[in-house]
């Protein structure tokens, strides 16, 4: 082969290396995990920009999250300096933000509009419900909420649906009403950003012809988990030749994916899409990589041998030419809680050799299963960061700082409006707000502009309210957005209100946080900065500099939205964002997330858990052969996510919602082959694990004497719910113990005897305690 000058394509082998040189004509990567796609598509960008076929304006990259998103930019900022600022580089979502910003006005929405996020949209449905005398038996919130998503991700606006039955029929109707309510309020769903953005798109022909000129190259990573519309939103960047719309726009598109980590078809991803791609743009370049540059080959195989199960597949091969690596490890334990000490335990000792915490990922399938996991990792004083699920931007206290926040921006968002009426309390009743949305209803108008209507003493609080809000309107004019945030929280007396409250302290702390996030958010994006620097010399391999493509200065782009207000900007990104302004952002923290958000990651160590019958493969997808198939997908990413270290983990007993629910170990461990795996517990004998390991998760009443199965070290500190003070080792000045809540501590002094015994014990989080042992359950430790 030719030799390839740049030094871009240097570490590459042979298939990267095609891949990413390949001439600006329609592409497809199909290869499996590890193998390099991300890789191939971000050093691409840079190749494309380096030989100045392209200037970062030109260039438009889609990825499926946030933190994804990030890496890309991370990743690219390191092959060459490049203004990665003015690039679209982002997640469906964001980029839609991006375009229904700098086209609100075609788009149909105002300069403001705020987004709901999933929570959001669920009140607001409800609301909606209540207006109209719904029957939530009939048709609850939450299955209007996905039937709704479901037609958008359709492209389906209500008069496009088919109303097949009265049942539908009501629904449609609804889907209507729930629209007008949008669209009053100046707030859009998700589901919304992607269908608004795609018709402004389809229908405005001039700004259609401009981003077709615009953007000559468009890359989409993880291409298997698009869904219909998504897939009609790229092509009207870049029109098929076989649609004969428009005239070949003369733009490629590269996409890259893997039909084996298609794990988004509940949300209506079309793995047909890939398919479709190649025949719609009659794709020349099809290009496969096999080799894994990511795991050792125990977790390769074992990956390998899994999605082997699966009969719907493309098919493809992954080798690697790391080594065997250690075996995949499997524990079995008792209870959730056991299992979660016993993660810790590992951690521990993962960390005492040396492992970064950020380099160690717990994965899971639902996000109720964190919590315990969460309040292990607390006790041991390990710190650890979640995404998804319970978000940052999510909480209570932050979603009412972001109410008055957006009130600031848009005073029409009625779900703001309603969350913070009477949010710190300010005696404003239920019966003032339905008099207030009555006249709404009846004029309609927003809850703030129907307030001059509503008299009496209700009038006057609500007009307090309103007043309230505008004069934090005025004062925060010309402000840093750190400095509107700070003035939201005193102003609108939340700090005041939570500092009052017996445990606000911990949401007082999060308000604060608050601050840090605005201002790290722009820190991050630049607002009132100088554009990142360009001549930052380059993380890789001695790059040529002065490419002339990178001295070109970026062309004012009348695209990008720089004419958002920080604070317009800053609600977007929480509405979009999971939790990477969390309270631990920048600390080296283990990671936990649900095994879809951990798609295209990677770390050295990955923990799986609760890989149990019901919970993984899920209950909801065990009926059927697709919903099995793609819960295997979910197992094969999750394992591909690993470099060094595979735990595997199940448990007998598990208390989920409320409930302790006893649990055969997934099917998924029959389908990993023996040589590759290192049970760390035996199978139990049957029988074990009946009457007495209800108690021993600490979630039902103690008494019983905990059997100790020999086999397991980590047990023994595991088993802290049994105290009988009287019976086991006596608490003593010097010793190590567990508390439950406290976690581990030292004894600093003993006092007293029998039930008035008590011990002074010191906890590294938690401070200096006395407890009283016939009450506390403190279980000595070596
Ligand atoms: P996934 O399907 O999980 O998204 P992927 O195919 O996108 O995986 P990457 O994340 O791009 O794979 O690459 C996996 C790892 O292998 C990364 O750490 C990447 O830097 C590394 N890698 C890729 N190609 C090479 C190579 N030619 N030489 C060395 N390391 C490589
Ligand atoms: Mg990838």
């Amino acid at each position: 082969t030719a030799p390839n000058p740049s030094p871009l394509v240097a570490g590459l082998n042979a298939e990267q290396a095609a891949a990413v040189t390949l001439p600006a004509e329609h592409a497809l990567i199909l290869a499996g995990a590890g193998s390099g796609k991300t890789r191939v598509l971000t050093t691409r960008i840079a190749w494309l920009l380096q030989t100045g076929q392209v200037g970062p304006g030109g260039v438009l990259a889609v990825t499926f999250t946030n933190k994804a998103a990030k890496e890309m930019v991370t990743r690219l900022s390191a092959l060459l300096p490049v203004n990665v600022r003015g690039m679209w580089i982002g997640t469906f979502h964001g980029l839609c933000n991006r375009l229904l910003r700098a086209h609100h006005q075609l788009a149909g929405l105002p300069a403001t509009f705020q987004i709901l996020d999933t929570q959001d949209q669920l009140s607001a449905i409800k609301r909606l419900c209540k207006q109209f005398n719904v029957d939530d038996e009939r048709f609850p919130p939450k299955q209007l909420q996905y039937f709704i998503a479901g037609c958008k991700e359709d492209g389906q606006r209500p008069r496009d649906v088919p109303a097949r039955d009265e049942e539908t029929r009501k629904k449609v109707e609804l889907y209507a009403l729930y629209e007008e309510q949008c669209q009053r309020e100046g707030v859009v769903d998700f589901g919304e950003l992607m269908l608004r953005s795609y018709e402004l798109l389809r229908d405005q022909d001039a700004i259609r012809a401009h981003y077709q000129r615009r953007f000559r190259h468009i890359l989409i990573d993880e291409f298997q988990d698009t869904n219909r519309l998504q897939y009609a939103w790229i092509k009207l960047f870049s029109p098929p030749p076989m649609e004969g719309l428009d005239v070949a726009a003369g733009n490629a598109v590269f996409a890259v994916g893997d039909d084996d980590q298609s794990i988004y078809a509940f949300r209506g991803a079309r793995v047909g899409n890939m398919a479709d791609f190649v025949r719609e743009y009659r794709v020349q370049h099809q290009i496969k990589l096999e080799q894994n540059y990511r795991s050792v080959s125990n977790i390769l195989d074992a990956a390998n041998h899994l999605i082997g199960h699966n009969q719907r597949r493309l098919g493809k091969n992954l080798r690697t030419d790391a080594g065997a690596g250690e075996p995949v490890r499997i524990n079995e334990s008792p209870s959730d809680f056991i299992e979660a000490q016993w993660v810790v335990d590992e951690i521990k000792s993962l960390v005492r050799e040396e492992t970064p915490r950020s380099e160690i990922a717990i994965l899971y399938r639902s996000n109720a299963q964190s919590r315990v996991i969460e309040t292990a990792l607390f006790n041991a004083g390990l710190p650890y960061r979640v995404y998804g699920g319970l978000r940052f931007f999510e909480r209570a206290e932050i979603k009412h700082a972001l109410a008055y926040l957006r009130l600031i921006e848009n005073p029409r968002d009625d779900t703001s409006f309603l969350r913070v009426l009477n949010f710190p309390p300010r005696g404003i009743g239920a019966r003032s707000v339905e008099q207030l949305q009555d006249v709404a209803r009846a004029a309609g108008c927003s809850l703030h502009d129907a307030v001059s209507a509503v008299t009496g003493r209700a009038g006057t609080a609500i007009a307090g309210f309103v007043a309230k809000i505008d004069v934090m309107r005025e004062r925060s004019e010309g402000s840093h957005l750190k400095g509107i945030v700070e003035l939201v929280l005193e102003h609108s007396g939340l700090v005041e209100h939570y500092r009052q409250e017996r445990e606000g302290q911990e949401r007082v702390e999060n308000l604060e946080e608050l601050v840090n996030a605005a201002e790290s958010f722009v820190m991050q994006e630049g607002f009132g900065r100088e554009a990142v620097a360009l001549t930052q010399s380059p993380a890789s391999q001695g790059l040529d500099l002065n490419v002339p493509v990178l001295d070109e200065p970026l062309a004012p782009d009348a695209d990008t939205g720089e004419t958002l207000s920080p604070l317009a900007a800053f609600l977007s990104h929480a509405a979009l964002e999971s939790g990477d302004n969390q309270a631990q952002a920048g600390q080296d923290a283990v990671q936990l997330m649900t095994v879809h958000a951990a798609k295209g990651l990677e770390f050295d160590c990955v923990f799986i858990v609760g890989l149990e019958e019901g919970l993984f493969p899920h209950e909801n997808a065990m009926s059927d052969r697709d919903g099995l198939e793609e819960e295997r997908r979910l197992m094969y990413v999750a394992i591909t996510r690993a470099r060094q270290r595979l735990y595997l983990s199940h448990s007998q007993t598990r208390l989920l919602h409320g409930q302790t629910r006893y649990n055969l170990k997934s099917r998924f461990f029959d389908e990993l082959p023996e040589h590759c795996l290192k049970w760390l517990t035996p199978p139990q004998p049957s029988g074990w694990g009946g009457t007495g390991s209800a108690g021993w998760g600490g979630h039902r009443a103690l008494g019983t004497p905990v059997p100790q199965p020999a086999w397991s070290p980590a047990w023994k500190a595991a088993s802290a719910p049994a105290p009988e003070p009287d019976r086991g080792t006596p608490i003593k000045s010097g010793m190590a113990v567990f508390h439950n809540k406290f976690g581990e501590g030292k004894v600093l002094a003993v006092e007293g005897a029998g039930d008035d015994a008590r011990a002074q014990v010191n906890f590294p989080r938690h401070g200096t305690k006395w407890l009283a042992l016939s009450v506390a359950k403190l279980t000595p430790i070596e």
